[in-house]
Order: C-alpha cells, then sequence, then structure tokens
C-alpha cells in the first residue's frame, strides 16, 4: 500500500471560478486588473491649471493637494514627488540611508520598493511574509535578526556582511495593513528607522487610524493603477516638520529661497509634483471616500460570490484592520504553480485581467545575490495568489 504523504491536489474548475467572478464583475467583454475612477471635479481642475498657464512645477493645487493629503490622512504634513518610487527614494535619504547600508524589506513586493534602496548605493535585505496580511512576518525577523546581526552601540550590525542595517522598509500589501506595532518593536529593539511602502495603501487603516501615521514616515503613490491617481505620483506623509522640510528642500532641486538667485546647498532632486498633477489629485481625493466605499463592496461581493468554492477562496484581512481593498485575491489553498497558471489562462481567454503577484525580489537576477531570510511563506504565497479586478468603476457599474 502506498502511503500519502500530501493532501491530494484539488483540481480547481476553471469554468466555475469565472462564473463567480461574471457574478461580481458582469458580462463586460474586457476587464482591466484596475483603472482610474474619473468622476469628480477633474476636468474643472486641470482646466484651470491650463486656462492660467500654471501647468508645471509651481501654482495653487500643489500645496492645496498637500494639505488636503495631510488633513486626509491625519498627518500633520504632506510632501509631494513626481512618483511613488521618488517618495520612497528621497524618504530613505533624508533619513539617513547611505551607500553600504543594508535596508530590511520584504521579498513579496513591487520592485519599486527594492529599487529605491538601491538608488542610494544600499543594499535590499529581504524578509519573508505571513500569510495573514501578506506583510514582513515580525517574529520571524526578529528570530533573523537575533541570528545575523549585532548591536553596537546604537548600530545595528550584520554580522556576516559587516554592513550596518539601517532601516525597516514594509509594504501594506495590497492595501492590507501590515503588523505595524509589531514590526515597530522589531524596528525599536535593533535600532532601525521604521519606513513604511505604503504606495497601494491609501486610505487603509489599521487601529482605527489612517496607515500614514505609522513610522517616521509612510510613502503613498498616484500611479493610473492605484486607488487615487495623479496620472503618476507620489508623497511622503510623516508627523515629522523637520523631515518634511528636508524632503521639500531635497526634491525642489535643493534650492536656497531666494526672490530671483540660482543657489543650491547640495546634490538635490528635481522630484517635484506638476500642479496639473495636482489639480488632478486634489480632485480625486474629494472623492476617496466613495471610492473606498464602492471598493469595500466589491469586495464583499467577492466573498460571497466564492462561498463553497472548491480549492480556493477571496483573501481577507484580519479583524480589526480595514484596508482599502485596492485589489482582490483569489487565494489557492494549497501552492500549485501549474494550477495558478491554468486559472491565470482560463481567465485571460475570458477576458477578464487577472494578474499574479510580483516576482518575489530574491529571484530577481538584480537581486538574487542580497541577504535575505529564507522565504517559506513568501515563496508559497507566490504560487497561491490571483489577482481580481478590482476598480471602483466596476461596483458603480453593477448598482447603479
Ligand atoms: C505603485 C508602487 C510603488 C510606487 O510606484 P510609482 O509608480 O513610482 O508611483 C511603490 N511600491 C509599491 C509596493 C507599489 O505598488
Amino acid at each position: 500500500m502506498v502511503v500519502q504523504t500530501k493532501p491530494p491536489a484539488v483540481v480547481i474548475d476553471a469554468d466555475d471560478v469565472i462564473r463567480r467572478i461574471r457574478r461580481v464583475i458582469g458580462d463586460r467583454p474586457d476587464t482591466a486588473l484596475h483603472e482610474p475612477t474619473l468622476g469628480g471635479r477633474e476636468w474643472e481642475y486641470v482646466k484651470e491649471t491650463l486656462d492660467t498657464g500654471w501647468v508645471s512645477s509651481a501654482g495653487s493645487f500643489v500645496s492645496a493637494f498637500e494639505n488636503a493629503l495631510a488633513e486626509h490622512s491625519g498627518v500633520s504634513h504632506a510632501v509631494v514627488t513626481g512618483t511613488g518610487t521618488a517618495a520612497i527614494h528621497v524618504a530613505l535619504l533624508a533619513c539617513g540611508v547611505e551607500r553600504g547600508d543594508e535596508v530590511l524589506l520584504p521579498a513579496l513586493t513591487f520592485v519599486a520598493t527594492a529599487n529605491a534602496v538601491s538608488y542610494l548605493g544600499a543594499i535590499p535585505h529581504f524578509c519573508d511574509s505571513e500569510s495573514e496580511t501578506f506583510g514582513i512576518n515580525a517574529e520571524r525577523l526578529d528570530e533573523h535578526l537575533q541570528d545575523i546581526a549585532v548591536l553596537s552601540g546604537d548600530a545595528c550590525i550584520n554580522k556576516h556582511t559587516g554592513n550596518r542595517i539601517r532601516a525597516l522598509l514594509p509594504m501594506h500589501v495590497l492595501g492590507c495593513p501590515c503588523e505595524i506595532d509589531r514590526l515597530a518593536a522589531v524596528a525599536e529593539k535593533w535600532r532601525l528607522e521604521l519606513l513604511i511602502d505604503a504606495a497601494e495603501a491609501v486610505g487603509s487603516r489599521y487601529a482605527g487610524r489612517d496607515i500614514g501615521g505609522f513610522g517616521r514616515a509612510s510613502m503613498i503613490s498616484f500611479n493610473g493603477n492605484k486607488i487615487i491617481t495623479t496620472g503618476g505620483g507620489g508623497a511622503v506623509l510623516t508627523d515629522d516638520a523637520d523631515l518634511a522640510r528636508r524632503i521639500k528642500h531635497l526634491t525642489t532641486t535643493a534650492r536656497e529661497p531666494h526672490p530671483w538667485r540660482f543657489g543650491h546647498d547640495e546634490v538635490g532632486y528635481n522630484y517635484r509634483l506638476p500642479n496639473i498633477n495636482a489639480a488632478l489629485g486634489l480632485a480625486q481625493l474629494e472623492q476617496i471616500d466613495r471610492f473606498l466605499k464602492l471598493k469595500r463592496l466589491l469586495h464583499e461581493h467577492y466573498v460571497s460570490a466564492f462561498q463553497g468554492a472548491r480549492g480556493l477562496s477571496i483573501f481577507r484581512e484580519p479583524e480589526g484592520r480595514e484596508g482599502n481593498c485596492w485589489l482582490n485575491v483569489m487565494l489557492l489553498d494549497v501552492p500549485d504553480r501549474n494550477e495558478r497558471d491554468t486559472l491565470l489562462a482560463a481567465t485571460h481567454e475570458a477576458g477578464i485581467g487577472t494578474r499574479p503577484v510580483w516576482d518575489l525580489m530574491h529571484t530577481l537576477v538584480m537581486y538574487e545575490d542580497c541577504p535575505r531570510m529564507e522565504m517559506p511563506v513568501a515563496e508559497a504565497l507566490y504560487d497561491r495568489i490571483i489577482c481580481l479586478p478590482s476598480s471602483a468603476s466596476l461596483e458603480s457599474a453593477e448598482t447603479s
């Protein structure tokens, strides 16, 4: 008799999965993963920048958008940037990350998180995930640091590489808040700066507060696929006035204030968000509460449409979180790359714009030699996650 060591693989019925998705998104022929929803004063505000000629690097929409963002996120300062990647780069720079430093970040993230670290000549150091939130597993990170790091005064040193580990850069994956409190405790214990890649999590809440208020700073993105868009853009959110001032300076070519002279006191960056994009952003931000409601409803509809499905379910955030439901995920019960790819192919064939999660950072050629933890959970999640079409407009179309 053969002893069975693995549970028998469930063969997932792709037609059944497509029927369940159709129950939520309707019969439209081609459905993108995520599209902008433009239904407010976008035309009016953008037209104003065109009518007045204030389309570029100065103009009143920039500060109006920054003020509205800070208010919406419950932080005292928001500094807007040309992209979310630029926001991460400049926040790390302003917090003192230097060439040769290591920065801890998840392997399960979009490549921008690791790239921003690399721009500084710093080294990404990859962490494993937990399946409850898809974020960095804080306990396992602490164990890893006990293995490989020592504290020398206020510096956390990697015993194997000799490098200083300077910062912890978690990410709220697909909008689900990561375990911020437990990660903050690890950062404090190991004397690490805590900066959070919140690019996908605009509007998400943790412990009753907007995610923008955690860590030294949170960085967000307004790329076209995010919950609100400026075309392209980003921002750093922080309660630290000195840090905000420094980031503003660095992102505006480090120009010294003067009525006409071009004086600059260090190597700065042109990371400004143009006024025309800020106009779009302000109009989008005015609608975010509606988008959040629509996306929550869409998520609930996916959850009920997949009740009783065989071999997979819709990922749900743990109790006490209030993510922005940026992307909905079908989660295979058992990691199975063939099954995942079969479903991706079948849904694409049916005109449904599903996606796998990003290739894990430690598997990309430019990052394969970076320091890292063992990755059992991230590697399993890579074979389990399928992202579903999640635009807010899908819900408004269904309910209107
Ligand atoms: C979108 C995104 C960014 C920033 O992207 P930009 O396109 O530069 O605005 C950074 N990190 C993550 C995880 C993202 O999803």
